[in-house]
């Protein structure tokens, strides 16, 4: 094992080339914690799309309609501004929760963590066994043995890869359709396939091979903690004041530590937190279970390595209210109150009116008529009737829709042709038209307003 200093990254060796690392199982309060959490979010993610809330899946964006439906909000493009509350809001919250518990988002879950660790890894070290088992593997000649334990840890590397690439492809496509997609030649809907196969690819290279230096090399937030963390702030660190110095049980004068590098070899990302905080430590508590497990074995009370802040870690006090946690609080107050006041008062139906290309308007018969096409969207899983009256002040208007409801099906987008008209002689002068749409039975209601165009002059000037 190496011994890890903070001079150089622990996963490049110095010649640049991957240095690939065996962490050992850890085993204990926060790993038995960890693995049930892992267990619940992996079933969110896979369930989202399948639970259906108010007919449409909890989570989906639908990219052939262009539409987002998010547990039971139905977003269409025009709603897309809420995005911006939504996105914001996320990054104040992760600001929050990194402000008062560190990097618990990295540790418990992120989803890297949570497939790596809850699923790539178990299946890992039941094959392979614990981590100086796969070390003595990899360094070993390709024996039968070897070759056998490869090639079925990476087939069903390959297994997970393609399961994940369909969970998270029917955040997109619906399950119906991917479900007939799935049984269809790949060439029939060849996009779709392209899309899984590079997304396979993609999970595949990412949790057998790159692993922990996403973490480390790619992702930004561990870059962005010691902007987001302070003093008071909770990490796992190492109790310095009583584990130096280090030294063998018995040893006149040394601290709690004794040097057994258990939490150096269960860390996933090779770093030993003696050496203090670092960008590297994800918060995956490994090393508190391993540590306190030799705690526990060396009747020594537990907690060497803990959860705590830096303040609590060199004897002082942990302040959870400080000016840093207020201001999130007020921002994160602020984001989510405007964002549910947004969707709540989201319309159940959306109406566009445009002129139709063309001439803006034509005459016909002693009349003149203006043509529009209209763009009719229920956003609820229920089907939707819909009045359509039109006015234009004084004017006495005909229009082709004056015949009564118009039915919209539960989340259906509709295009249809409005044409109104007025007689030429009564035609003064372009004026406003509103176009009313109304659900009688929830009492919705859009207006749209368009200029009536016509000739400038009055088809007829009255005789003096
Ligand atoms: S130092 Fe500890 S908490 Fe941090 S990544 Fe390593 S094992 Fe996990
Ligand atoms: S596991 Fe605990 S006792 Fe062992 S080296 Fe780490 S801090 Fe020291």
């Amino acid at each position: 094992m190496v011994n890890p200093n903070l001079d150089s990254v622990t996963t490049i060796r110095p010649d640049g080339s991957h240095r690939i690392l065996h962490p050992s199982d850890a085993k204990g309060r926060f790993n038995t914690w960890r693995r049930a959490v892992f267990a619940i979010l992996i079933l969110i993610y896979v369930l989202l799309p399948w639970i259906p809330v108010r007919g449409a899946p909890a989570v989906f964006f639908n990219a052939a309609e262009r539409k987002v439906h998010l547990f039971g909000h139905t977003l269409v493009f025009q709603d897309l501004w809420l995005g911006f509350f939504l996105i914001t809001g996320l990054g104040f919250g992760l600001f929050y929760i990194t402000a008062l518990f560190g990097r618990v988002w990295c540790g418990w879950a992120c989803p890297q963590t949570v497939w790596l660790e809850g699923v790539y890894r178990r299946i890992e070290r039941w094959i392979e066994g614990d981590g100086p088992k796969r070390e003595r593997l990899a360094a070993a000649p390709n024996t039968a043995d070897k070759i056998f334990k490869r090639v079925l840890k990476h087939g069903l590397f390959i297994l997970v890869s393609l399961f994940i690439a369909h969970v998270f492809i029917s955040y997109f496509i619906s399950l119906p359709r991917l479900y007939s997609m799935m049984r269809t030649s790949p060439l029939e809907n060849w996009t779709a396939f392209l899309w899984v196969f590079t997304m396979s690819g993609i999970f595949y290279f990412n949790f057998a091979w790159f692993r922990e230096q996403l973490c480390i090399v790619i992702c930004p937030y561990g870059r962005l903690q010691s902007a987001l963390i302070d003093d008071n702030s909770l990490v796992i660190g190492y109790d310095t004041a009583r584990g130096e110095p280090r030294g063998k049980p018995g040893t006149a004068g040394a601290g709690d530590c004794v040097d057994c590098f258990r939490c150096v070899q269960v860390c996933p990302t090779g770093i030993d937190i003696r050496q203090g905080l670092q960008m590297e430590c994800i918060g995956c508590s490994a090393c508190i279970d391993a540590c306190d497990d030799v705690m526990t074995k060396l009747k020594r009370p537990r907690g060497l390595i803990r959860y705590d802040s830096q303040n609590g870690l060199t004897g002082g006090k942990t302040k959870f209210l400080r000016p840093r946690t207020l201001v999130y609080t007020v921002m994160l107050l602020a984001g989510i109150t405007v964002f549910s006041f947004a969707l709540s008062s989201l319309e159940p139906f959306t109406a566009t009116v445009h002129r139709m290309q063309g001439s803006p308007y034509y005459r016909q018969d002693g009349l003149v008529r203006n043509q529009f096409q209209m763009r009719l969207t229920n956003k609820s899983a229920e089907p939707a009737s819909l009045t359509i009256e039109v006015s234009g002040g004084d004017h006495a208007l005909t229009w082709n829709r004056g015949d009564g409801m118009l039915q919209l099906e539960g989340m259906e987008e509709r295009v249809l042709p409005l044409f109104v008209s007025m007689s030429a002689a009564e035609f003064a002068g372009a004026f406003p038209l509103t176009i009313i749409f109304e659900n009688p039975d929830n009492g919705h209601r859009v207006e749209k307003t368009v200029p009536f165009l016509g000739p400038d002059q009055p088809a007829n000037p009255p005789t003096p």
